[in-house]
């Protein structure tokens, strides 16, 4: 399902990475400089600590500083589970939501490399337009399925599946001249690893690093600045409950009429004003911005009605 979902794209006739000019953090800046041309002020830098009811109405947020801001409508992209559990708390809620709020699989399973190099790292056979797409190292179905057989007792995979880009072959401005910046999801690294993942960062790092090495050697003597995101480190940046990717694992049981869960489908949620428009919501995740788009649809359907 997971590939089908991925592919759905291609009925839309879209083909290889789609690379932002200046990273994504500038599409992030698009949006911001968009939204504050029509009057929206931002506050970066704000974690929410709470989203405030007065009965099953939303009535604001209140920061981490304690400084409160009134709304009618809250409309939060973190989590499902961080929306509905950490912000609204679980006691303000129908014992009927918390139970499916609760049954949301989350667990995180996707780490992310970060490679400076100071080339062009030398994969073999691939022409120069090659050297731009996604490539891939999942060799079989079943070097696929070994790669999550460690994952799923607890441990991250000796052979990961390795999904990499190099997007300063589309956008020179992310390094400087002749060096380059690699990316890469790596698949299978358990959020809840045995043992802890504070001692398993680096020695799980240099297990990829070698992994690509043996498809593009020398790769290794080019590394200028290294990072590895686990799970546990985009739960804990991010606010992703289970460090998850897509806010929720993409699988049938979890998509459509059934993301988050039943009875939230359509972004609102049994608590009057408030409305979800993440990756955690339909159609899911990915930097698509489909939930956002049909949830303020809603929103606007529900502001009309009240
Ligand atoms: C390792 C990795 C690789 C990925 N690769 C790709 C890819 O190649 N292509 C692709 O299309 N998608 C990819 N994705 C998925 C994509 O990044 C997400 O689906 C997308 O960012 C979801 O957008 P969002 O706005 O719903 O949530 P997010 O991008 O998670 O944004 C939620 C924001 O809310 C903030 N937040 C959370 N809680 C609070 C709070 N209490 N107060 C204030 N702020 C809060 C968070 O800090 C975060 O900035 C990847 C994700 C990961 C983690």
């Amino acid at each position: 399902f997971g590939y089908l979902y991925r592919r759905l794209g291609d009925v839309y006739g879209f083909k290889g990475p789609a690379v932002v000019e200046g990273g994504m953090g500038a599409l992030g800046n698009a949006l911001a400089t968009s939204a504050m041309d029509r009057g929206v002020d931002i506050q970066t830098k704000a974690r929410v600590g709470k989203i405030n009811l007065s009965l099953d109405k939303v009535t604001g947020v209140t920061l981490t500083t304690g400084e409160d801001f009134r709304a009618k409508i809250v409309v939060s992209n973190a989590d499902p589970k961080s929306t509905l559990e950490k912000l609204v708390g679980f006691k303000n809620l129908e014992t009927g939501v918390v139970r499916r709020v609760s049954n949301i699989r989350m667990r995180g399973s996707a780490a992310k490399l970060h490679l400076a190099l100071n080339g062009m790292p030398n994969f073999g056979g691939l022409t120069e337009s090659q050297k731009g797409q996604r490539l891939l190292i999942a060799p079989s179905m079943n070097y696929i399925e070994q790669a999550f057989n460690s994952a799923k007792y607890g441990e991250y995979s000796n052979a990961p599946v390795l999904d990499i880009s190099i997007p300063s072959v589309h956008d020179p401005s992310l390094a400087p001249a002749g060096a380059h910046v690699l990316s890469a999801i790596v698949q299978y690294a358990p959020h809840d690893l045995k043992g802890g993942w504070d001692s398993a960062r680096e020695p799980f790092k240099n297990l990829v690093i070698e992994r690509i090495n043996q498809y593009a050697p020398g790769i290794k003597e080019q590394i200028v600045q290294s990072e590895l995101l686990t799970p546990e480190d985009l739960e804990g940046e991010f606010n992703m409950t289970g460090g998850h990717w897509h806010h929720g694992e993409i699988s049938l049981d979890q998509i459509m009429m059934m993301r988050p869960f039943p009875g939230a489908s359509q972004y609102a949620t049994s608590v009057s004003g408030l409305f979800l428009c993440g990756a955690g919501a339909h159609p899911g995740g990915g930097v698509m911005g489909l939930a956002g788009k049909n949830a303020a649809k809603e929103i606007i359907k529900w502001g009309k009605a009240a």
